[in-house]
């Protein structure tokens, strides 16, 4: 038997479907993820499209 949480302050994220007690700070950590990925993805192409 696994626990459901139940709580009225959790919420599903529609992004990830995990369940977050403060969804507004969920998402600001997601934007910030998918941002620094963003960042390191572009440097990572850089690096490798820049022949030394
Ligand atoms: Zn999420």
């Amino acid at each position: 038997m696994e626990p459901t949480p139940q709580n009225s302050t959790a919420h599903e994220c529609p992004d990830c479907h995990a369940l977050a007690a403060d969804l507004e700070a969920h998402k600001r950590w997601h934007s910030r993820i998918v941002h620094d990925l963003a960042v390191a993805v572009e440097k990572e192409v850089e690096r490798r499209t820049r022949t030394p």
